[in-house]
């Protein structure tokens, strides 16, 4: 079988020999960038070449890019875990043309690096190409369509046209723009005991595990003027993206991206800190935890790495977050009591050795301060969990069923209490939350931190992307499904 590694370097080598220059990943936080957090595509370090404010004398570039997708417009932290193709740092193997090569090159590269390199059988891709859109004035892309088939001789029956959602790329409201031809592959009618028979034009681009998008080849052939006009690009760019771990399951045959060799380490390690298994299953809360904690744990590691750090504000407060997710899934559904999700740092930073070294450079540092958000962490639930108690005491005592929204909100603002731990505990013992003193609340606090700098215990609404905190009855869910859905999963 071969390693990540190896298939990493395919990639890289095979584009070093069409003449691209292989550069490194930008750093995944965006330090002093208040607008993008944190690198979600391996584009983004390139925005101004396409922009046209910034030129390159490295027409063919390509790379690996460290990407996270928490926040803003790519948000896949919910689905992390639940599926086995989502994570919220992954890596995207990328190439680029700047104003050089365009379509034909970009297509007949793709396919010979997929077919011919790695060897996967024709019959296992599908190729998604712009449809067109009569509204906006967008023809299909009939080119990117001739082409797939001509070059690369993919039968017309496997090319699908989809719209502007899938298919069409914008940097914003305006700039440049153009169409994406996409690489999907099915995995085959089952994978281990599991049967997923289903039509594939229904199935690409659906909510299906058989057929998972792997590439996206994004041609920059348009600017969008501040009235929606579209005028042609006189330099077209291409810009692709590949999702690695996706390529490596398919490649060493896994079900899913956890049992590759870049996160079933971590799974591993995990098992040997605690007292639990994993066992692959899809619904099993105690196995989605492995999972969560395996992909939380990657990338809170390796952001730490490119110098980000836990913090109440902007990237660190989304940071700290993926981090008390993971903590309270080990808690959670794994039993644990001590901090442990320190100790799975060295492990992240063997399987990235070679190509991330950063890591292991910094992994005590890493370590550290991991060690103490635990801690840190673990004291605010336990001072939170007898607070609440208390709260809970004192209502029961006046024959109340209803806990003052005041002192429930004071509980997350003043202590950190997480919302979906007061809500869940509240339904436990079978009281409810006064909303309408709890929103009561939460407006005063706004309006009297509206000079202050944004801090954790403000709001988690103020940060893009991130779900409102917001009161939902989960009434008819098991106690362990209602948390899991409260913390997001
Ligand atoms: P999907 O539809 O699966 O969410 P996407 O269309 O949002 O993917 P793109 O923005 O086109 O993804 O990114 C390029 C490639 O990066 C995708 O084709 C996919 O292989 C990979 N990718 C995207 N999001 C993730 C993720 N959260 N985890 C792992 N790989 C991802
Ligand atoms: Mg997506
Ligand atoms: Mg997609
Ligand atoms: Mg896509």
């Amino acid at each position: 079988m071969k390693t990540s590694m190896e298939i990493r370097n395919q990639f890289l080598d095979f584009f070093a020999s069409k003449d691209h220059k292989i550069v490194d990943s930008a750093p995944i936080v965006n330090h002093g960038d208040p607008t993008l957090f944190f690198c979600n595509a391996g584009m983004n370090q390139f925005k101004d070449i396409f922009l046209g404010t910034r030129q390159t004398s490295d027409k063919r570039v390509a790379n690996t890019q460290k990407c996270l997708r928490v926040s803003g417009k790519h948000n896949d932290l919910d689905v992390v875990g639940r599926d086995t193709y989502h994570h919220t740092f992954f890596e995207m193997l990328g190439n680029w043309s700047f104003g050089d090569y365009f379509k034909k090159d970009a297509i007949s590269w793709a396919w010979e690096f997929l077919t011919k390199v790695l060897e996967i059988p024709q019959e296992r891709l599908w190729v998604t190409v712009f449809g067109g859109d009569e509204q906006d004035g967008v023809p299909a892309d009939e080119e990117a369509s001739t082409l797939w088939h001509e070059v690369a001789g993919v039968p017309k029956e496997r090319i699908l046209p989809f719209g502007k959602g899938d298919n069409f790329w914008e940097m914003g409201k305006s700039g440049p723009c153009g169409p994406c031809s996409e690489i999907h592959i099915d995995r085959g009618e089952t994978i281990g005991d599991l049967a997923l028979a289903t039509d594939p034009k229904l199935g690409v681009n659906g909510e299906n595990d058989r057929f998972i998008e792997i590439w996206n080849l994004v041609f920059i052939e348009y600017n969008r003027n501040e009235d929606g006009g579209l005028e042609s690009l006189p330099a077209k760019h291409v810009d692709t993206g590949m999702g690695f771990e996706r390529l490596v399951a398919y490649l060493q045959d896994k079900k899913s991206n956890y049992d590759t060799d870049l996160l079933a380490p971590i799974i591993q390690e995990t098992e040997n800190l605690c007292s639990m298994k994993y066992s692959a299953q899809d619904t099993l809360l105690s196995d989605v935890a492995f999972r969560v904690i395996a992909d939380h744990i990657r990338a809170i590691t390796i952001a730490f790495a490119d110098g980000g750090l836990p913090g109440n504000k902007g990237s660190g407060f989304v940071l700290r977050r993926i981090l008390r997710r993971a903590a309270l899934f080990a808690k959670e559904y794994l039993n644990t009591s001590d901090a442990f999700l320190h100790k799975l740092v060295p492990c992240v930073g063997k399987i990235y050795a070679d190509i991330f070294p950063e890591i292991l450079q910094q992994q005590d540092h890493i370590m550290l301060v991991i060690k103490s958000e635990e801690e840190s962490f673990s004291k605010v639930l336990e001072n939170g969990t007898s607070l609440f108690n208390k709260l809970l005491e004192e209502t029961k005592s006046k024959n109340l069923k209803e806990i003052s929204g005041t002192k429930a909100y004071s509980l997350y603002e003043t202590h950190g209490f997480p919302v979906d731990l007061i809500e869940l505990m509240a339904e436990q013992n079978e009281v409810t939350i006064n909303h309408k003193e709890w929103k009561k609340a939460e407006e005063k606090h706004r309006e009297l931190s509206k000079d202050k700098e944004f801090d954790y215990n403000f709001s988690m609404t103020e940060i893009e992307g991130l779900p409102a905190t917001k009161f939902n009855g989960y009434g008819k869910l098991s106690g362990q499904a209602k948390l899991l859905k409260l913390i997001g999963t």
